[in-house]
């Protein structure tokens, strides 16, 4: 029996993650559940999975839900913040932990579910592209498992060698291709793009996502951040990770190998199957997604990603290139402007101007600690802050 954890199980991830352990109640329990503010829909979720706890954001939210299960007769204690947040990712009572927090939030529960040595369904990229190295040396110290739950890289991983560790042996393996959809403006005018609106920018063409992933969709920061992530999932150096356009999103992902070989991981565009996928490894689970219908899909098409379109993917491969704090100033600056992009303060184009800017202000240096890494975080958000107007 797994007895999982879900970091943010009101958001898309979190979500989804619950309607797969809902197909499998012989093999899963809910040790704990956590939302910041969805008071409302945790409650109904505690109902139904009965975890032994629930995280919420503030005091205000945790009493609404305690006053909320004490009506329903739920006798999930409820507790909050990040303390307990971090408790929760690294109890006893879970071996397994989905970290589905969006952002910056989900770095210390995340990082508390590596240290203790669990195994670790990573959706939250952003924790491991601020933390980088320090993450995958927590990783390797507890001998956490780390299990890829973005769609890409959960395909690459299963198109890796099975157990493939990147060390002077590449196993073959010539180049990671990444696939991006290129999001809702792949092909509009780029001369109109600081005129969209966020509800234009997070109607995504394949993906029903959370906001914030949509419109780092949107910029392509999102496919900036899987490069990131990927070079620390499976060890590979920029260079050998290529972002390919394709936008009916049918394959999540290819690994090249040096023989000429290209292996794909096709699917619809569900994240059940990767959640599925990474909770039974290395078994296979119904996840509820039905099988692709390839004559119907007729075409698969593939294009270069172009940078003056998508200047966030090239800040994303500089930030990597330049290491040490640099990923962490740069996701800041992307969270900043990516919320005051969606509250109406900015247009679309200031986001990657903002984080430009950020980029250029804030010297980066090495990432020794995480106080240190969170400090950077700090003053990115400050300096991306004051270039809002
Ligand atoms: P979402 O906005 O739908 O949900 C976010 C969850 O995090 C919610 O449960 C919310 O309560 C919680 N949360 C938000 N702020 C918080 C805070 N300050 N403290 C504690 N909890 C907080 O987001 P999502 O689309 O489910 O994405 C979650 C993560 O998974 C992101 O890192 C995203 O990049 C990644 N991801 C998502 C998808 C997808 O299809 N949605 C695909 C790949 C990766
Ligand atoms: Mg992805």
């Amino acid at each position: 029996m797994q007895y999982i954890t879900v970091l943010g199980s009101t958001g898309s991830i979190g979500v989804s993650t619950l309607d797969v352990l809902a197909r499998h109640p012989d093999r899963y329990r809910v040790y704990a559940l956590t939302a910041h503010t969805r008071v409302e829909e945790l409650a109904a979720q505690c109902e139904r999975f009965q975890p032994e706890v629930a995280v919420v954001g503030s005091s205000a939210a945790a009493d609404k839900l305690g006053a909320l299960l004490k009506l329903r007769g739920v006798k999930t204690s409820v507790e909050y913040g990040e303390a307990a947040l971090c408790a929760v990712a690294s109890a006893e009572g879970c071996n397994t932990v989905m970290a589905a927090i969006v952002g910056a939030a989900g770095l210390a529960p995340t990082l508390a579910a590596a240290r203790a040595g669990k195994k670790v369904l990573l959706a939250n990229k952003e924790a491991l592209v601020m933390s980088g190295q320090l993450f995958m040396d927590a990783v390797h110290a507890s001998g956490a498992t780390l299990l890829p739950i973005d769609s890409e890289h959960n395909a690459i991983f299963q198109c890796l060698p099975s157990g493939y560790q990147r060390s002077p042996d590449t196993h073959g393996v010539a180049k990671i291709l990444l696939t991006a959809s290129g999001g809702p403006f792949l092909s509009r005018a780029v001369d109109t793009l600081d005129t969209v609106t966020p509800e234009e920018a997070v109607a995504h063409p394949n993906w029903v996502m959370g906001r914030k992933i949509s419109v780092d969709s949107a910029t392509m920061m999102n496919k900036g951040l899987e490069v990131i992530e990927a070079h620390w999932l499976f060890g590979a150096p920029a260079s050998q990770i290529e972002v390919v356009i394709h936008p009916q999103s049918v394959i999540h992902s290819m690994v090249a190998y040096v023989d000429g070989s290209v292996l794909a991981q096709l699917g619809n565009p569900d994240m059940r199957t990767p959640i599925a996928c990474a909770l039974a490894y290395p078994e296979r689970i119904a996840s509820g997604v039905s099988a692709i219908d390839l004559a119907q899909i007729g075409k698969l098409a593939f294009q270069r990603p172009d940078f003056e379109r998508f200047p966030c993917l090239k800040l994303a491969y500089d930030a990597l290139s330049a290491g040490g704090t640099a990923p962490a100033i740069l996701n800041a600056a992307n969270e900043v402007a990516v919320q005051a992009f969606l509250e109406r303060r900015i247009g679309f184009r200031a986001i990657d101007r903002i984080i430009a800017q950020v980029m250029d202000r804030l010297p980066h240096g090495a990432a020794n600690d995480i106080d240190g890494l969170l400090e950077q975080d700090r003053l990115a958000r400050e300096a991306a802050h004051s270039y809002l107007f």
